[in-house]
């Protein structure tokens, strides 16, 4: 009988290999002596000075600085060093990504309307080539249909009650005092509307959704800033009061992929597709249309069997890349990496289609205005008031790129050569 799994088995052996089981004990053990006395001392602005100030810090606790300062805190940044203020604390200098670019994508959208070069900024070698193989179909197909569905950034604050009656009268409070509450809440912004308060009662706890379109901004700041005004209001006014409340009650789906972003949206949901006629997906997908269908059948069976949250096949390659590139908020592909993909064959060819329902993206905000993020927003055009429904459609149309290329380097049997000859043939 196993009574060891395999991996307990190899950690143990690697262990037994390593250290005795008093030597393991030490080197785990807390040393709270070792904990300096002064930790770094960083002040709330970027400045040259300050970036200056903390590599003599790092040199004087010990760290190796030299020739460190100069590739991070190089003589660009430091000039720049003020257009970082607001987005970094103890900022000791930026790290260079290499930028493919993906482009002219064909973008036939409700907001986005042209021809796009989208920047990329990654490591991962055959991505961009990849994502533009993709872009080059769509475009040569007629470009991709994209349209913004829905919009609303949540943030849903949660209330204890002593019991489910004071649960429900604090609700029926929500409810009849609505309009104050809005009023509240986008008295902090210009730009963010309240548009629904949706509550979630569970026995004694309300979860209050609250659902707000943030212009042209990702919003995330925006609806925290205005829900605490809101949260303030209720504080003030509601006559049943909570035992205690909370800002953020983890319900939102902010930075974790959760079924009610994938349900309802969080951020905007914007639909993508292109019909591509076979001769096409012969010639640049080396491919038929069956061999597509056929993967595309298999890999949907295989998300629902591993339990993945939608079907697709890797959005998040696109989404960080392009992210990073625009000074989008990075983590937010973990939410954003969501949704579905689908095939069918359709008369005049194979119509691909993606649905993302948590694009958090914005053309304002963030990190948008730092330099060469900035930069990139100005290469695709969609930089600053006006484009963030439009950067949302060609973020969702980038992604079908990225799926149309990815299915189609597996059908063909090519995915792992791509790999083998742009990563590793160097
Ligand atoms: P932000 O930079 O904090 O706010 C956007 C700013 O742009 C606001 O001052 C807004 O003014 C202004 N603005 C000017 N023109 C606008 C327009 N046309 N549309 C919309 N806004 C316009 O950015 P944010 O999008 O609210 O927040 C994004 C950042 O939040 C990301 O960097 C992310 O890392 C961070 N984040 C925060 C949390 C959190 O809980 N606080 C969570 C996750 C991520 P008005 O406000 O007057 O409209």
């Amino acid at each position: 009988m196993k009574i060891v799994p395999s991996s307990v088995q190899l950690l143990l052996e690697r262990l037994r290999a390593t250290y005795t089981a008093e030597e393991a004990r030490l080197r785990l053990s807390r040393q709270a002596e070792r904990a300096p006395e002064r930790t770094l001392r960083s002040a709330r602005e970027a400045s040259s000075a300050n970036i200056s100030s903390l590599w003599r810090q790092l040199g004087a606790a010990g760290v190796e600085i030299a020739g460190v300062e100069q590739e991070l805190a190089d003589q660009r940044t430091l000039e720049q060093a003020e257009r970082y203020s607001g987005n970094i604390e103890a900022m000791v200098g930026t790290v260079k990504l290499p930028v493919g670019v993906v482009g002219p994508l064909l973008v036939n959208g409700l907001n986005a309307k042209g021809l796009y070069y989208a920047p990329m900024a990654t490591t991962e070698a055959a991505l961009v080539a990849s994502y533009a193989r993709g872009a080059m179909v769509a475009t040569r197909s007629g470009g991709v249909t994209t349209a913004l569905l829905n919009e609303g950034v949540l943030r849903t604050p949660g209330f204890k009650f002593s019991g489910l009656i004071d649960a429900g009268l604090f609700v029926e409070w929500v409810a009849r005092n609505a309009d104050e509450l809005k009023a509240a809440a986008e008295a902090t912004t210009r730009h963010g509307k309240l548009i629904a308060l949706e509550p979630i009662i569970d026995n004694d706890i309300v979860f209050l959704l609250c659902r707000y379109t943030t212009g042209d901004a990702s919003g995330q700041n925006m609806v925290t800033i205005a829900t605490d005004a809101l949260c303030a209001k209720i504080e003030q006014d509601c006559p049943v009061k909570p035992l205690h409340w909370f800002i953020e009650a983890n319900f939102s789906g902010d930075k974790k992929a959760s079924y009610i972003g994938l349900i309802t949206g969080r951020g905007r949901k914007v639909s993508a597709s292109t019909v591509i006629p076979e001769a096409l997906v012969e010639k640049h997908l080396h491919v038929s249309i069956d061999r597509m269908l056929a993967y595309g059948e298999m890999a949907n069976l295989g998300a629902l069997l591993s339990g993945q949250m939608g079907a697709q096949g890797h959005y998040a390659n696109g989404l960080a890349a392009f992210y990073i590139a625009t000074g989008q908020d990075a983590a937010c592909v973990s939410e954003s990496a969501v949704g579905f993909t689908r095939m069918e064959r359709r008369e005049d060819g194979l119509f691909v289609s993606v649905t993302l329902p948590n694009i958090l993206v914005g053309s304002v905000g963030g990190g948008t205005g730092m330099p060469s993020q900035s930069a990139a927003l100005s290469l695709l055009g969609l930089k600053g008031a006006g484009h963030g429904a439009a950067l949302a459609e060609v973020t969702a149309a980038l992604c079908l790129c990225g799926e149309i290329s990815i299915m189609a380097a597996i059908a063909a049997g090519h995915f792992s050569s791509a790999h083998e000859k742009l990563a590793r043939k160097r």
